[in-house]
């Protein structure tokens, strides 16, 4: 029973973080098919496979948080035709992973300006290894953000404002939420999700009080009616921030004690601290024992 825990944990780790370049190596992208929703007066989510995206549309062209996988950027610039003229002037990442930032290279090279954190554009350009030590890859040169910010910057388009604000060493340590007061829409990117459990993605500088700073900052900025756009699953309001962070909470209280009394990683997990979660956190998976994990990494340190 140990042996084989410690096996898959080491699997679940390697996977975790090989996961997101593997995976876009090795999914077939044919048939994806980008479904699009309005939920501002100017504004869609365009959802594929990967990360959520987040179009504002206007006169003065689209403003586009997050890229998806480089395979199915056609699709994506074919899908923002529908909604717009097709202008893309601007893309936002809301973080480093593949699956956010796959397109930047192809939106780039048409000529899209890309933004984005410096920790974001320096894990993009010098990757950090996998788990068994393979090098990552460099993004290409038109991948890389041309502006980077270190504090709330606001780009002035379509006649209102769109706020680009850092959350420090969250989900990494590159997070941004982006803001549109105009359309009530806040994007969370992935230090927010509304399937499975949280994932702090400590290899690449993200950290458990981070996260819940950062879902703090969230809860402070979105009023009862706006529309919150998690980096994977369904849109939820400023209520779902609340209870995500508390769940946070509740589950980092459930491991402390436990790390304190010096428990092994596989003492903890076989006490199954997410159980009273598992019912209501959406397609958990092995994301609760990966969270786990990462809880008594965070809690340890
Ligand atoms: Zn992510």
């Amino acid at each position: 029973m140990r042996t084989w825990m410690r096996l898959s944990l080491a699997v679940l780790s390697a996977t975790v973080i090989a996961g997101v370049s593997l995976s876009a190596q090795q999914q077939d992208f044919s048939q994806v098919q980008i479904k699009t929703t309005k939920i501002g007066p100017s504004f869609y989510t365009l959802e594929g496979q990967g990360g959520m995206i987040g179009a504002l549309v206007g006169p003065d062209g689209v403003f586009l948080v997050d890229s998806q996988f480089a395979p199915l950027t056609d699709k994506i610039v074919a899908a923002v035709k529908q909604i717009s003229d097709g202008r893309i002037k601007f893309l936002v990442n809301t973080h480093v992973h593949g699956d956010h930032t796959g397109g930047n290279e192809n939106l780039g090279k048409l000529g899209v300006v890309i933004l984005a954190r410096p920790e974001l554009r320096a894990r993009l350009a010098k990757p950090a290894p996998a788990a068994n030590g393979t090098p990552g890859t460099p993004a290409p040169a038109p991948a890389l953000p041309v502006v980077t910010y270190t504090a709330k910057t606001i780009v002035h388009m379509n006649g209102e404002e769109i706020q680009l604000i850092p959350v420090p060493v969250a989900h990494t340590d590159g997070d941004t939420m982006v803001f549109f007061p105009g359309q009530d829409v806040l994007m969370m990117g992935d230090y927010f999700r509304t399937v499975g459990y949280p994932n702090i993605d400590r290899a690449n500088g993200g950290s458990l009080k981070g996260m819940i700073d950062g879902l703090q900052a969230a809860i402070d900025l979105a009023k009862p009616t706006t529309k919150v756009v998690p980096g994977h699953g369904a849109m939820t309001d400023r209520a779902g921030i609340v209870a995500h962070r508390d769940m946070i909470i509740a589950l980092r209280d459930k491991v402390a004690p436990l790390v304190q009394q010096g428990k092994t990683l596989e003492e903890v997990v076989a006490s199954k601290p997410t159980s009273a979660y598992d019912a209501r956190v959406p397609m958990p998976g092995t994301t609760g024992e990966r969270f786990v994990g990462q809880l008594y990494a965070e809690l340890k340190k």
